[in-house]
C-alpha cells in the first residue's frame, strides 16, 4: 500500500511485541497507528521484557537508551544517530524545600536536554521507531519545545521536518526552530487548530512521522524514562511523591507506567507512590474535571501565559484522572501571577531558570503543600521540564538590575547600602 507500511512487517521495536487498545485491550500488530480500529481507543505498545536487570541499565550510555530494553526502539538504538537526551541531573533542592516549609524535595532539571526540554525524549524514541517503518519526514503540531525538539532530531538524522505551531507562539520558540531550517509553518489558530490540521495532514502523507499523532504511541513511551532516571538517581527506589505538569496528560500517565514497569520486572520495590498533576488556570480542563469529580474533560479554549502547557482538549485527560485517583494524588491550578512567581522562587532558592511550565509545577506544589494534600514530610519530586530562556516574555518587565550607575565604587556601595 505505501512505502510506510510495507515495511512493518519486519520491525526490530526492541521489546515491543504488539499494540493493545486503552480500553478494551484489542491487540494488533506494531505499526504506525494510534486509535485502535475495534473500540476507537488509544493504541499503547505492549511488551515481552524478559529478564532486565539492573547491571545492564548501568552498563548503558549516559542517555535515555541505557533504558532501551523498556522502550519501544531497536536493539541497536545507540549506534544510529539521534540526539541522545536523558540522563539530566536531580538535584537534592534543600533551600525550596525549606522556602515550602517540607522536608526533602528533589528537582529533576530537564533542562539540560540538547533542544532544553523533556520533548527531546519522547521525540528521540518517536524518531527510533518511525525509522523502522521507514518513514522520511518528522513532523508535529506544537506549542513550542516540541517545535525544537523535532526540528533539531531531523537535522540530526538527515530527514525532513514539518513543523506546524500556533502562530501567536513566543518569538525564542519560533527562532529556536526555525534555526534548524526545516519547514516550519505558522498557522492562524490555537493549538487544538493546528492539532486537527496535523491529523488531517498525517492521513493525506504517508511518510510523515508525526510524533505526537500516528507515531503517538512510540513517542509518548518516551516520558518513561523521566521515572526510570528518577528511580535510578535516587539509588534504585521510587520517591513517595511526584508533581508533574498536565499538557495532553501524556507525561504525567507514562511517568506512572514507568514507575509501575520498574516494580513489575523487580528493579524497584514496589512502595506506594502518590502522582500529582500541575495546570495554569487559563488552560485547566484536567484540574477542574479533578476538582468536580468527572471522569472526563471538558475542552476549554486557553488563556495562559504557559503556553507549552496551553492544550485545551488533552487527549490523554480521562487516563491522568484515572492515574491520579488510583494513585491518591490530586491535580491543582495556578494562576498567570502564581506561574512568575514559582519561576522566581526556583530560580531564587537552587539557581535553575524554568519556563512557565516549570512555574507552575511549582506553584502548585506550594499550593499543595499549603492545602495540605502534598505531604510535608513525604519526600518530592519536582519534574522541572523546560527552560526559562525560552519563555523570557514571562519575566520581562518583572524583573531587572537594581540600579544603573556609573563605573564607580561608591555608587555600587551606595546602591548596596554598603
Ligand atoms: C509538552 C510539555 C509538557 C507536558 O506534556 P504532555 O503533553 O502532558 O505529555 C510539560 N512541560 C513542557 C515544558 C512541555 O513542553
Amino acid at each position: 500500500m505505501t512505502a510506510a507500511l510495507e515495511t512493518t512487517k519486519s520491525v526490530d521495536l526492541g521489546p515491543a511485541v504488539e499494540l493493545v487498545s486503552k480500553e478494551e485491550g484489542h491487540r494488533q500488530p506494531l505499526a504506525p497507528e494510534f486509535v485502535s480500529a475495534e473500540d476507537f481507543s488509544p493504541l499503547e505498545v505492549a511488551y515481552d521484557f524478559g529478564r532486565v536487570r539492573r547491571e545492564d541499565i548501568e552498563a548503558g550510555p549516559r542517555n535515555i537508551w541505557r533504558y532501551k530494553r523498556l522502550l519501544p526502539v531497536p536493539s541497536n538504538v545507540e549506534e544510529i544517530p539521534n540526539t541522545e537526551p536523558g540522563c539530566t541531573r536531580l538535584v537534592r533542592a534543600d533551600r525550596l524545600a525549606k522556602a515550602l516549609g517540607v522536608k526533602r524535595i528533589w528537582v529533576k532539571d530537564d533542562t539540560g536536554n540538547p533542544t532544553h526540554s523533556f520533548k527531546d525524549r519522547v521525540v528521540a524514541v518517536a524518531l527510533a521507531a518511525a525509522r523502522e517503518f521507514g518513514f522520511d519526514t518528522l513532523a508535529c503540531p506544537s506549542t513550542g519545545n516540541l517545535a525544537n525538539a523535532v526540528a533539531a532530531a531531523a537535522a540530526r538524522a538527515g530527514w525532513q521536518s514539518v513543523v506546524l505551531i500556533p502562530s501567536s507562539l513566543e518569538r525564542a520558540k519560533i527562532l529556536t526552530t526555525a534555526v534548524y531550517d526545516g519547514a516550519l509553518i505558522a498557522v492562524d489558530g490555537n493549538y487544538d487548530d493546528v492539532n486537527r490540521l496535523a491529523t488531517q495532514l498525517a492521513a493525506e502523507h504517508e511518510t510523515w512521522a508525526f510524533v505526537n499523532v500516528n507515531v503517538r504511541p512510540y513517542y509518548s513511551e518516551g516520558s518513561k524514562t523521566l521515572a526510570f532516571e528518577v528511580a535510578e538517581q535516587l539509588g534504585w527506589r521510587l520517591p513517595e511523591q511526584i508533581v508533574v505538569p498536565i499538557a495532553s496528560g501524556s507525561q504525567l500517565t507514562k511517568v506512572d507506567k514507568g514507575f509501575r514497569e520498574l516494580g513489575q520486572l523487580g528493579l524497584v520495590d514496589e512502595s506506594p507512590y502518590k502522582v500529582f498533576g500541575a495546570q495554569a488556570t487559563g488552560c485547566s480542563p484536567v484540574s477542574a474535571a479533578f476538582r468536580n469529580g468527572h471522569d472526563v474533560v471538558q475542552p476549554v479554549k486557553p488563556d495562559t501565559i504557559a503556553r507549552s502547557l496551553a492544550i485545551g482538549n488533552p487527549a490523554d485527560g480521562p487516563y491522568v484522572l484515572d492515574t491520579v485517583n488510583r494513585t491518591g494524588g490530586a491535580i491543582e491550578d495556578v494562576s498567570d501571577e502564581e506561574v512568575v512567581e514559582g519561576i522566581r522562587l526556583l530560580a531564587r532558592t537552587e539557581g535553575i531558570f524554568t519556563e512557565t511550565a516549570g512555574g507552575v509545577t511549582v506553584a502548585t506544589a506550594k499550593k499543595l503543600i499549603e492545602t495540605g494534600r502534598l505531604d510535608p514530610d513525604a519526600e518530592t519530586v519536582l519534574l522541572i521540564t523546560g527552560d526559562g530562556l525560552k519563555t523570557l516574555d514571562a519575566v520581562e518587565g518583572k524583573i531587572g538590575p537594581k540600579a544603573t550607575v556609573p563605573p564607580s565604587a561608591d555608587a555600587v556601595n551606595e546602591v548596596l547600602g554598603r
